[in-house]
């Protein structure tokens, strides 16, 4: 699917996008990657989810990156009989172990060894903070809590415990489960909730065992603390506002994110700024200017994607939602300070001969007139490379690996497209020539820029820059290999 803006959409589905009419006009407006959230929704769920998806990438023929999200050791209540209850500041509340559906005076934490880790006076934050209990007193298996802030409860909301040191593993039961499961399907990205350290993502690094990019969600302090460690051996990275500005100040995050930006950016990364980003459009069909605001500075900063949550999972608006993100961006990437503040944000490059490659190829679409950069890629490193470089034309990221032409659709700018392997570099140039006029990037007349590693399919060879006219003959005519 072709796109008129380099920053993705990552679109959440849940039960407001889950038919395949649904999932299909979401990736027609514009969503590039769907996140399945395993912290809802049965693994029956997912497996229907991840077989609609993978039928629109066929019928549309359009690389689709699946990200199924670990609901990692995030506490969340149980259920409640009447779905929700509205819980009045000053009223007493009780969480216990007890698994019996919820009511107005208590609801299941089942999560045993929180009750040991607390103690009177620890606050709980409850649905994104919205709720703020008191703990006054605890049990083996309970904790009598104040309503410090009411508000409304319900089946399954989140819990954090900021002011408390929590005895949880990186990977609960259910996180390895659904590990095996998401990788089984075939998903494209994992991303690990709460991560505290680099050795969280080295142990779901070697359970994905290559099947699946691993994704870092940035969302406790001491993630924020250890960022660079995290960010070394992950492959991709979230800033998870929602989360972060309950376990720190709200006021915390828009530099946090700034920094996170940039670092990604560096690392040749991709990097997904989330949470709240079109909230109202959960019920409304316009957002706020604020939140139209917010897209656009995310975009500004570079980011790789912006992602939508409850907007398109069980909001009334997600294709409009998404609609709205489409054209924020293209607006945003029109304005020429865009372009001066992702040129001013560029960061010192490698010193390899990938790195030198990319740059030229960025040079070149500054000083002249071509259309696109064709970039070969088997890893999608040399893809990464070049967004990195966030040059001003197209990014067409070739390969004849699926996984990679799906990863990369979390990438900034990167238009990927599966190619045959190639055994000569003019039949590359012919086949990225097709590639650049099919996806209506250039015309005959039009030249590209093509970037590959001869031989081919030996990952780490980038080693040639091509410019190329689009026209068949004349490549016919002129190339030399
Ligand atoms: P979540 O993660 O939606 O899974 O909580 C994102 C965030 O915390 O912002
Ligand atoms: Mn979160």
């Amino acid at each position: 699917m072709r796109r008129s803006r380099k920053v993705k959409i990552v679109a959440t589905l849940g039960p407001a996008s889950e038919t395949y009419d649904m999932i299909r006009a979401l990736h027609e407006a514009g969503a590039d990657v769907f996140r399945l959230n395993m912290s809802h929704g049965t693994q029956d769920d997912i497996r229907e989810k991840h077989r609609i998806i993978r039928q629109v990438e066929q019928d549309l023929n359009s690389p689709i990156a699946i990200l199924a999200d670990l609901q990692g050791p995030k506490l969340r209540v149980g259920t409640f009989a009447q779905e929700s209850e509205e819980l009045q500041t000053g009223a007493a509340f009780r969480l216990d172990s007890d698994p019996a559906p919820g009511n107005i005076n208590r609801v299941c934490l089942p999560h045993p060894e929180i009750f040991q880790a607390l103690a009177a006076g620890a606050t709980l934050l409850v649905n994104d903070g919205k709720i703020r209990l008191e703990v006054t007193g605890c049990g083996a298996d309970y904790a009598d809590c104040a309503v410090v802030a009411g508000g409304t409860i319900s089946n399954r909301k989140g819990v954090n415990v900021p002011d408390v040191m929590l005895p949880l593993a990186a990977l609960s039961d259910k996180d390895r489960s659904d590990l095996e499961f998401a990788c089984g399907l075939g998903v494209d990205w994992l991303a690990l909730s709460f991560v505290q350290r680099a050795e969280d993502v080295i142990e779901a690094r070697t359970l994905a065992d290559g099947r699946a990019a691993v994704l870092s969600k940035i969302e406790k302090p001491s993630a924020v603390e250890r960022f660079d460690e995290i960010l070394a051996v992950s492959d991709g990275i979230m800033v998870a506002r929602g989360d972060l500005g309950v376990e720190l100040p709200v006021s915390a995050v828009p530099p946090i994110q700034k920094r996170l930006v940039r670092r990604c950016r560096a690392a040749a990364k991709p990097v997904i700024v989330a949470t709240q980003m079109l909230e109202s459009m959960i019920e409304s069909q316009m957002p706020t200017r604020a939140e139209v605001s917010d897209v656009a500075t995310a975009i500004y900063e570079g980011t790789d994607a912006i992602m939508l949550s409850a907007e398109s999972a069980a909001g009334n608006y997600p294709v409009e939602a998404v609609q709205m993100m489409d054209k924020v961006a293209i607006e945003v990437e029109a304005d020429p300070t865009y372009t001066q503040i992702i040129t001013a944000s560029r960061s010192i490059k490698g010193s390899s001969v990938a790195d030198g490659i990319v740059a030229a190829a960025r040079e070149i679409a500054e000083t002249t007139d071509i259309k696109a950069i064709c970039c070969f890629t088997q890893s999608g490193t040399t893809a990464l490379l070049t967004a990195r470089e966030r040059p001003g034309v197209p990014i067409i990221a070739m390969t004849s690996l699926r996984g990679t032409a799906r990863r990369l659709a979390l990438s900034w700018g990167c238009h990927c497209v599966m190619t045959s392997e190639l055994e000569r570099f003019k039949s590359a140039v012919v086949n990225a020539a097709r590639a650049a006029r099919a996806a209506g990037f250039a015309s005959e007349t039009d030249q590209i820029v093509v970037t590959a590693g001869v031989p081919f399919n030996v990952p780490g060879t980038t080693n040639i820059l091509r410019v190329a006219p689009c026209d068949e003959r004349l490549i016919y005519h002129t190339d030399p290999g």
